[in-house]
């Protein structure tokens, strides 16, 4: 269990039903759901449950049992380009460590969904890290590493510094950056202590907040923003547009607009990826390129995040609204960074 989440958080079912966030019925036709993928609802998320925006993303449905062809169980390809346990290495100038399998809160929607939750995955070790350490010291061409899981926040704080620590003795190293979603789901844990971790690295420290509503941001989400803010550690965000939970420029341009108030750069806007059982959250190209349009007409330059779709199979991502993706008459041609076609379904 993580040692840095000390508040009460939802883990069952049978809490849901006992919290009335879940009708007795349904849970027995979601014990195969609990099952496969884990629960985790933590105070902070609890407490914005009476929005469907937020329920959605978090208490677990039966449709998540429905897979569809398309579907698969590494989306965005990480294992084609994973030289070690671990360890992603997509880009040439910089590469995942994928510390833990474990989060504070479980999407439903979750691309890492068939390798992150609770008994699924092990925390790396000491020796796998040693071996991960020893690949940064010899590829020079990185210049930043990217914490991520997993949610490399729910480590305790004592890995963390390990970690950031180890990343300091790299020179060719200048970014440190992680990728979170326990500003929003465990605001409680960002204190003096787990700053101080990430600051042993020397670098410049980054974070990147998931985040999919303004809601999210609430008053404890803003207190753990200011304290990042007042330690200098650059925010930006990442979002998935969601099928019922932010499928709607008004409400894609209040986060955006949330963020940007609170000194967060809006960064990336996901199109989903074809993680299993996540269908029903998801929207076709087409969709997603509109509500997009739309959404610039509401938000200024510097509120609009990318909106970019990861090219299924580990061929990185691509801005959606732009001429490397094409419809045909049955589906669609993505064209990756190194100019090679790719089909991707109409859907
Ligand atoms: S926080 Fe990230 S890794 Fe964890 S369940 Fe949500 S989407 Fe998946």
């Amino acid at each position: 269990m993580p040692t840095l989440i000390k508040s009460k958080t939802i883990k069952s079912l049978e809490e849901l039903v006992a919290r009335g966030l879940l009708d007795a019925n349904n849970s027995d036709k979601l014990a195969e759901v609990a099952a496969k993928y884990s629960i985790a609802i933590p105070q902070n998320i609890a407490g914005m449950l009476y929005s469907d925006a937020i329920a959605k993303q978090f208490i677990p449905s039966k449709d998540e049992l429905v897979t569809l062809e398309r579907e698969l169980a590494d989306p965005i390809g990480d294992d084609a380009h994973s030289p070690l346990k671990g360890l992603v290495h997509r880009y040439k100038n910089r590469v995942l460590i994928k510390l833990v399998e474990v989060c504070g809160v479980y999407c439903r929607f979750c691309f890492r969904r068939e390798n992150v939750g609770d008994n699924k995955g092990q925390a790396l070790k000491g020796d796998e890290l040693e071996q991960i350490y020893g690949y940064l010291h010899q590829h020079k061409e990185i210049d930043e590493v990217i914490l991520t899981g997993g949610d490399p926040l729910v480590a305790s704080v004592r890995r963390l510094k390990e970690v950031a620590e180890n990343i300091a003795k790299i020179s060719h190293i200048k970014f440190f950056r992680i990728h979170t979603r326990a500003v929003i789901a465990n605001p409680e844990i960002i204190n003096d202590e787990l700053i101080a971790a990430l600051k042993a690295s020397q670098k410049s420290v980054k974070m990147v907040i998931h985040t999919n509503h303004a809601i999210e941001i609430n008053d404890a989400v803003k207190v753990a923003i200011n304290k990042l803010v007042d330690a200098k550690i650059q925010l930006f965000s990442q979002s998935v547009l969601l099928r019922n939970v932010n499928d709607k420029p008004e409400v894609l341009a209040e986060l955006f607009n949330t963020l940007l108030q609170n000194n967060i750069n809006p960064y990336y806007l996901h199109h989903p990826d074809l993680a299993k059982g996540t269908g029903h959250f998801y929207l076709n190209l087409e969709e997603g390129a509109k509500i997009y349009r739309e959404t610039t007409k509401l938000v200024s330059g510097i509120a609009l995040p990318k909106y970019v779709i990861d090219i299924p199979g580990g061929y990185g991502k691509i801005p959606v609204n732009s001429g490397q993706v094409i419809k045909t008459s049955d589906g669609f041609i993505l064209i990756d960074n190194n100019g090679k076609r790719h089909n991707y379904p109409i859907l």
